[in-house]
């Protein structure tokens, strides 16, 4: 099979998840209590709390359900906070909303699989765990201090020592690891797409391939210019992360000005045969290490390994990427032997400046979210309740993050490529650590 990238139908999840109803696009004019733009896991959980507590609402989606980062990511669900510890929330956000957001993302990995249970979203879930082992012996020390931290914050994280980590990795490759059994895997698309079908049980309307190309104030709230007609809100909330079609309109700007994109490949190899199941990941965790450049994968009900990576900016090192990784895998897993890939497919995460969600509100009634950072699965999905109660209650004080005014990132046009250009920088970092 050859592999190109750029087609989202080539992924892995495409060909497994089950398919959704395609719902409407938008004809005429509609009216809702509260519009959103972008149907990923932010969108639909967002609209799932809402329509739950009796609020009319009604998701725009440019594309289709999951079309962005939600339907195409690794599928790890990690209740914790990528680059970032509870020291640095405190500090960002002061003692009241870091304790409530702490708490959010701590409690994140048993809420997430709650409400797959509670709406029976059939996505290949399994919380079987987190795993983040040391990469090199002089990081143990660090990761058992994260492990503190968290611990402090309310997780469920634990020390595993070497040995025991080499047990549950199946890899000599680690110096022990943090442990935290709230977390685990799932099909990302089926997930987004199971969020959906229970947002519209719930009374949400959805409406698919309808673009918001404008966003306008009028005597009541807002409307919402889509290619077919238009939607009037009392409040709108965007949630188009780093994807979108329409990207030059100043509506799609304003929230994409608060992050950089991270194009990230993701990968799945063969169906490997059950003894190397048995040897790499027995349990079936999630798995992602301390580099900078990390190396994560998880398996798949149908006994593929699931990775990912970007691609560093120089010619030829998306062609380069397979083998890179395969090779990866091999030298951290020895049981695998040689790693053949079948799937590869790409997705854009959007990062802020300090790895924390903007909530901006760039005028009265209009509120625009991402929480993504390449580990939003958790995040993102918890939040929907908590802006559904702000959207209902208005109370501010409730949030767990202050809701801004919109604070572009400076040098935006340069600095999207600040994580590319540095990835041969960390990856030189992670190959000194001892
Ligand atoms: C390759 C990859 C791997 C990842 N792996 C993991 C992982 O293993 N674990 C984890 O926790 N996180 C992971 N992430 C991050 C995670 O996928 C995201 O944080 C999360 O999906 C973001 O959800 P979202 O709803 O904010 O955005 P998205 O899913 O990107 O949704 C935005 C939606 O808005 C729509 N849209 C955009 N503009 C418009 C418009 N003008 N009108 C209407 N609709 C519009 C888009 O079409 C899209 O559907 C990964 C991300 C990527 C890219």
């Amino acid at each position: 099979m050859s592999l190109r990238a750029d087609d989202p139908a080539r992924s892995l999840w495409s060909r497994t998840a089950a398919k959704l109803p395609t719902a409407p696009p938008l004809v005429g004019e509609a009216r809702a209590d509260v519009a959103i733009v972008g149907a990923g896991i932010l969108g639909l959980s967002t609209a799932l709390a809402l329509a739950e507590a009796g609020i009319r609402v009604t998701v725009l989606e440019a594309e289709t359900v999951g079309q962005g980062a939600s339907g195409r990511n690794g599928g790890l669900v990690v209740p914790s906070l990528p680059r970032i510890g509870p020291a640095e929330v405190r500090d960002k956000l002061g003692g009241d909303k870091a304790a409530r957001f702490l708490a959010l993302v701590a409690g994140g990995g048993d809420a997430l699989f709650a409400l797959i249970r509670r709406h029976g979203i059939e996505c290949d879930a399994v919380q079987s765990g987190w795993l983040n082992p040391a990469h090199a012996a002089s990081l143990a020390p660090r990761v058992q201090a994260r492990i503190a931290a968290w611990q402090a914050a309310g997780a469920r994280c634990e020390w595993l020592d070497a040995p025991a980590s080499r047990a549950r990795l199946g890899s000599d490759a680690y110096h022990g690891a943090l442990f935290d059994p709230s977390g685990g895997h799932l099909v990302p698309l089926a997930y987004t797409r199971g969020l959906a079908r229970a947002a519209v049980s719930a009374g949400a309307v959805l409406h698919e391939n309808t673009p918001v190309v404008g966003a306008e104030p009028n005597e009541t709230g807002w409307t919402l210019r889509t290619p077919g007609g238009h939607v009037t809100a009392a409040t709108i909330v965007q949630c188009t992360n780093a994807t979108s079609p329409s990207g030059s309109s100043a509506f799609a700007k304003t929230l994409a000005a608060e992050s950089v994109p991270l194009h990230v490949y993701q990968l799945a190899t063969k169906p490997l045969p059950e003894p190397i199941r048995a040897a790499v990941l027995p349990g079936n965790e999630a798995f992602s290490d301390t580099r900078n450049n990390l190396l994560a994968c998880r398996w798949t009900a149908g006994d593929r390994l699931v990775t990912g990576g970007m691609a560093a900016f120089h010619p030829g090192a998306m062609a380069r990427l397979p083998g890179k990784l395969a090779a990866r895998l091999e030298a951290i897993f020895p049981a695998l032997g040689p790693v053949a890939f079948d799937y590869i497919w790409r997705g854009r995460a959007a990062l802020t400046g300090d790895f924390l969600p903007r909530l901006i509100s760039p005028a009265p009634g209009w509120l625009a979210v991402t929480a993504c950072n390449g580990r939003g699965l958790v995040l993102n999905t918890v939040l929907g309740p908590v802006l559904a109660d702000f959207l209902r209650t208005g109370d501010k004080s409730a949030l767990p993050l202050p809701v801004t005014p919109p604070r572009p990132i400076r040098f935006r046009a340069l600095a999207q490529w600040l994580p590319q250009l540095l990835l041969p920088l960390g990856d030189l970092q992670d190959r000194r650590a001892r």
